[in-house]
Parts: C-alpha cells; sequence; structure tokens
C-alpha cells in the first residue's frame, strides 16, 4: 500500500513499468525544509526545489502550493515552469552555459535572479539586458574549493569542477568585479552547491565561511553588499534498507540556517536572504518504481539473473554511479526474502542491472519488483534507448490514483523524425 493504493492493482490497471509517486510524502517534506527554515532563521528564507531532479507539471503545481521556489537549469525547465503558472518571482535560473537563446527567455519570463557561472555568461548576459533596457538581478555561483564525501560524478565544490568560479585562484574575485562594472546587472548574492547525496553538515558549514569570506573582500572591494546567499542542495537520502541514514529535512534546514546566522555575525553582515536548494532529498523518496517479472535464468554456480521490463532507459543511476538499492516483491511482501538475485533491465547493454545483489524471495514470472527511493534523477535522465516508450507516471494520494504522465506510444517515438 502507498498514498492508501494497492500498489498491485495500481499495477494492473496503469501497466509496468510505472513509477509511483505519493503526494503525502513530497509535501510533508517541503514543508519541513519550509518550515524549519522559517522558525531558525531570523530573516527571509526560501527552500527552492532543484527542478532538474524531476520537473512536472504536476509536481510544480503542488510545490507551489507548499510556497517552494524552483531552480531551473534549462529553457526547457523553464518553460514547464512559466506554462504552469509556477511564480517567476520565486525562481533562479542556474547552469553553466546557458545559451543566450535562454537566457533572453529567462528576462522576458521575469524570473527572480539569475544565477551567473562565468566570465563570457556575464558579459552576454549584460548584453542582453542592455538590448532589453532592464537591470536583473544575478547571484555569482563560485567554486569553494570545499571537498564534500560523494561520488566523483557527482561532486561540484572541489577545486576541479566545471561549475562556477574559483574563490581559492581569484577568479570569483574577478567574475565579482565584472558583475558590479555591468550597469545591466544587478549583484545581489552569491551561491555555491557544493555536490549531492551529501551526508554531513561540515562541508556546507565550510562553504558558507569561504563565501563570508570572499563577500567580505568585495564589500572591502567595491562595498558590496550580500542580499541574498544559497549554500546550494544535495542533502543526502536513504536508497536502501541498510544504506546511511540522511539528516532529516528540518535538520539540515537548522544547521545551515545556524551556519548563515553565524557567519553573518562574524564577518558583520546584515543577515543576507537564505535560500537552500533541495531536489533529490524531497522528491527521491517519494516514489517507488514497479516492473513485472518477465524471465529468470539461473546460471548454476554463478548468479541467477531476473529479467524486468524496465531498466537503464528509466534508470541510468546504477549504470553511471553504481548506485544501490533495495528491492520488494510488491505481490508477495510477506514472503521471506531468502534469495539473491540480480534484477537486470531490458536494454541490450551487459551494464544493464538495476540491482546485482538483490534479497528477494525466490522471483517467479509475473511478479511484481517495486523499487523505493526512485523519485528523482531516474524519469529526470530517462531515454528512449532501444525506441523503447518511456513509462506512465501516477500520483497516489489518501486513496485515490491519478494519471499525471500517460504511457508513450510507438508514434511519440516517431513524433520529431522528418519524413
Ligand atoms: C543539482 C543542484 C541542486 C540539487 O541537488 P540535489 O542533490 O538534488 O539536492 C541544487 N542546486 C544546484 C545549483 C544544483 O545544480
Amino acid at each position: 500500500m502507498i498514498g492508501g493504493c494497492d500498489v498491485v492493482q495500481v499495477a494492473a490497471e496503469y501497466g509496468t513499468p510505472l513509477y509511483v509517486y505519493d503526494e503525502a510524502t513530497i509535501r510533508a517534506r517541503a514543508r519541513a525544509y519550509r518550515d524549519a527554515l522559517q522558525v531558525s532563521y531570523a530573516s527571509e528564507s526560501l527552500v527552492c526545489y532543484a527542478g532538474k531532479a524531476y520537473c512536472a507539471p504536476w509536481l510544480l503545481r503542488v510545490l507551489a502550493e507548499e510556497q517552494l521556489g524552483l531552480d531551473v537549469v534549462s529553457g526547457g525547465e523553464l518553460y514547464t515552469a512559466r506554462s504552469g503558472g509556477f511564480p517567476m518571482e520565486r525562481v533562479f535560473f542556474h547552469g553553466n552555459n546557458k545559451s543566450e537563446d535562454e537566457l533572453w527567455m529567462a528576462l522576458e519570463a521575469g524570473v527572480h535572479a539569475i544565477v551567473v557561472d562565468n566570465l563570457e555568461e556575464i558579459e552576454r548576459l549584460a548584453r542582453l539586458a542592455t538590448d532589453r533596457v532592464m537591470r536583473q538581478k544575478v547571484l555569482l555561483r563560485v567554486a569553494p574549493g570545499v571537498e564534500a564525501h560523494t561520488h566523483a560524478h557527482i561532486l561540484t565544490g572541489a577545486p576541479d569542477t566545471k561549475f562556477g568560479v574559483s574563490i581559492d585562484t581569484g577568479a570569483a574575485r574577478e567574475a565579482a568585479e565584472a558583475i558590479h562594472q555591468a550597469r545591466s546587472l544587478e549583484f545581489v548574492g552569491l551561491h555555491a552547491h557544493i555536490g549531492s547525496q551529501i551526508f554531513e553538515i561540515e562541508p556546507y558549514q565550510a562553504t558558507i565561511g569561504k563565501v563570508f569570506g570572499l563577500a567580505a573582500e568585495l564589500r572591502d572591494a567595491f562595498g558590496f553588499v550580500l542580499k541574498e546567499l544559497s549554500p546550494g542542495g544535495g542533502f543526502g537520502m536513504r536508497y536502501t534498507s541498510d544504506g546511511e541514514a540522511p539528516m532529516a529535512p528540518a535538520e539540515a534546514a537548522r544547521a545551515l540556517a545556524q551556519a548563515v546566522t553565524s557567519e553573518a555575525e562574524r564577518f558583520g553582515f546584515p543577515m543576507p536572504r537564505l535560500t537552500i536548494e533541495p531536489g533529490r532529498s524531497i522528491i527521491g523518496p517519494s516514489a517507488v518504481a514497479l516492473y513485472r517479472v518477465g524471465s529468470i535464468k539461473p546460471i548454476p554456480g554463478v548468479r541467477t539473473y531476473v529479467a524486468v521490463d524496465g531498466g537503464m532507459a528509466d534508470n541510468i543511476r546504477p549504470a553511471t554511479y553504481g548506485a544501490r538499492y533495495t528491492a520488494l516483491l510488491a505481490n508477495r511482501m510477506d514472503d521471506a526474502a531468502d534469495s539473491t538475485v540480480s534484477i537486470a533491465g531490458r536494454y541490450c547493454e551487459s551494464g544493464d542491472v538495476l540491482i546485482p545483489d538483490a534479497q528477494l524471495p525466490m522471483p517467479r514470472l509475473d511478479d511484481l519488483v517495486a523499487i523505493p527511493g526512485s523519485g528523482a534523477y531516474q524519469l529526470a535522465m530517462a531515454s528512449n534507448y532501444n525506441l523503447v516508450p518511456r513509462p506512465a507516471v501516477v500520483v497516489v494520494n489518501q486513496g485515490h490514483v491519478r494519471l499525471v504522465r500517460r504511457r508513450e506510444t510507438f508514434d511519440d517515438l516517431l513524433a520529431p523524425e522528418v519524413f
């Protein structure tokens, strides 16, 4: 049962693979961040959901209702937010190589701020804002040179990173100077994001300290006022039953609020507007992926492959990061998990294995494999590899199911082809 619904029935009705999102979980996690920040931070604050974790119209509506803001990283995410009526005054536009068209679109949409990443972008944006005869609020994304313990592919705050400008090398000061000189840009603050799936608070504290240090230097250089600060997102979530316990949303929000409060005091700044940007930690735990077993292939003395009807095209994380998951058999929850099997996907790559060592009751044909923790960076990264239509998505809430994305069709696959 999820959200008062029997997932075996839901899968029978909507087919598999199917992603099932629980609305109550999303709202509870969004509120936990928002309320804790409001209570523990004495100035203005905002929780910005990082849309790249999963960006869909129904979800943005739920998060807008919960008074969250939104980080977008592309014209497509901005378009989705705009067409669903997401309040633009709570939207931040991020990315390390935004095109001229995307920047123009953001200016036109009236996003709250553009988080600039590099000197070329500062020049590009300043020129576009001048053309539009407007002044655009910007934050500068800095690379604080802080190491967080996570997988190298999702690490962004270390010295070797493609994101932002380094505080340590002086690149951040140079970029800040360029923003300060640009009359069409209003330099409101600093932003850092040090990676994803982070379980400790120390790297955030170190980051906040370094960002305030830079702000103080900029204050000395040209009277910079730090009106807004974002130490990013990246708060970890639990994927496996034996996995490391992440910080609770309220705990993470409180710790960041405290760190910003004490650094502001130490450096003699008024408290900036504080934005935090959880993506994975809000949406990841709220969904379960459901797959149907189509074959069981024991290789004596080696392993047993259990093939399901989805895989790396709807969840690339095991193949890319070696991400681990725990599976359940939704239709046999009471049977003892006395077998170790490999849950293989249906795609034509040997590396398409969702879980190499799943502990399950020995699966049978047509069993329903459920993988919790499937809400973030799965559908968002999904492809049509092997020309397989992408899964349907339903939302469950208080015993009701609603289809929010229909299963793709073969015609959807051919729609962009030019004949
Ligand atoms: C990806 C990203 C986030 C969110 O990361 P999660 O690990 O999903 O919390 C926040 N801010 C920025 C700028 C990002 O690029």
